[in-house]
């Protein structure tokens, strides 16, 4: 059996692990103490937050087989969110998201997909991938963690982790660097903010257009989470791109200003306030989805950032490439 590592357990990660690990020896490597990436709740206590992605929309065949069986198990489930656009303090459109055009969250929070994916496979945490190296006179790979610890022997390395830091693990002279390397990803910030009181906000989730703020929601009104009143805050990209490295206190005062002129309220009385900063957050569309392999390497890459830079695309650009190297194992 083909020795296959795979770094990051993020939904891509994951995705290909499962689809490989059928036919070849997989072992992942995951920087973090835990699975799902981006698909991530923060726990603090007694407020959670979902500070990364904020739901996940199912529009293909192949993705909506996936999530059945986890819908039938309890594992997703729908948010039933009242949803409003706003634009400078007004309220431009409302919706009732419902089972008609779902939008799904992990339940009880949004890593238990990755939890899900991730059991029955061979996987390595905390431990952080800084290079791959060829084995001496070999074709085989040679993986070293940050610890300088030498995990060997891969004929394939499958790189799922977010463009910028793929381009720099990955050797420069492989057929899709270029392409690899063109891919930019912006970054935001995650406002979160517990409160004893609640606020007077009408809506579950609201969609801002403004300069700062892109998106507000009232985390509690997922399906089984903490009823602890917990709002979550994102940037936008272009803002978070702007304002990396400054200080944490200036980034949580200009973001609950900004929220309390577009609301019309007011955070002085929250009990928990946190900010975390996705330096690789969102990725711009693109028009089909890019598939990165160079098979006399056997090195292989993706990511949302393949795409559309959805939970759904990391999956579809996943599996996708898992059927392309299918035949090379
Ligand atoms: C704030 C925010 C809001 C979002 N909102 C939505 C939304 O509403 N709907 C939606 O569909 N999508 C949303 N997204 C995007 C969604 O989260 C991603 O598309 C998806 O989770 C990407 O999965 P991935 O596996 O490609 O990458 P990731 O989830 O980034 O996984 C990569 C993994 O690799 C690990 N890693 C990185 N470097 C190394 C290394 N050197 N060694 C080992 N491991 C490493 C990381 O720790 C991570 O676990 C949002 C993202 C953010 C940040």
């Amino acid at each position: 059996m083909k020795k296959v590592a795979v770094i990051g357990a993020g939904i891509s990660g994951l995705t290909i692990a499962n689809h490989l690990n059928k036919i070849a020896k997989v072992t992942v490597f995951e920087k973090s103490a835990g699975y799902g990436g981006r698909l991530a709740t923060r726990y603090a206590s007694p407020f959670t937050f979902d500070h990364g992605a904020q739901y996940f929309k199912a529009t293909t065949s192949e993705f909506k087989s996936f999530l059945k069986p986890l819908i039938a198990k309890g594992i997703v489930k729908v948010w039933k969110a009242c949803f409003h656009e706003i634009k400078e303090s007004k309220v431009y459109k409302k919706y009732q998201w419902n089972n008609e055009n779902p939008h799904y969250v992990g339940v009880p929070n949004m890593n238990s997909v990755g939890s899900y994916l991730a059991k029955n496979l061979d996987i390595h945490l905390n431990t952080t991938i800084k290079a791959i190296d060829r084995m001496t006179d070999s074709k085989i790979w040679q993986l070293t963690d940050n610890k300088g610890k030498n995990f060997q022997n891969f004929d394939w390395v499958i790189v799922a982790i977010p463009a910028n830091q793929a381009s720099q693990l990955l050797p420069s002279n492989i057929v899709f660097y270029q392409s690899l390397a063109s891919c930019r990803m912006q970054s935001c910030f995650s406002l979160m903010l517990g409160f004893d009181n609640p606020l007077l906000l009408n809506f579950d989730a609201a969609y801002v257009d403004d300069p700062i703020i892109s998106w507000v929601s009232l985390n509690h009104t997922k399906p089984n989470r903490s009823t602890a009143y917990s709002i979550l805050i994102n940037s936008t990209n272009n803002w978070a791109d702007s304002h990396s490295g400054y200080d944490k206190n200036y980034l949580l005062t200009t973001l609950c200003k900004r929220f309390e002129i577009i609301f019309n309220c007011n955070t002085d009385h929250a009990i928990h306030r946190d900010i975390h900063f996705w330096r690789y957050a969102n990725t711009s569309r693109k028009n089909s989805p890019l598939l990165l392999v160079d098979y006399d390497f056997q090195l292989a890459s993706c990511g949302d950032w393949c795409f559309h830079g959805r939970v759904e695309s990391a999956f579809l650009v996943a599996k996708n490439l898992a059927a392309n190297i299918h035949s090379h194992l």
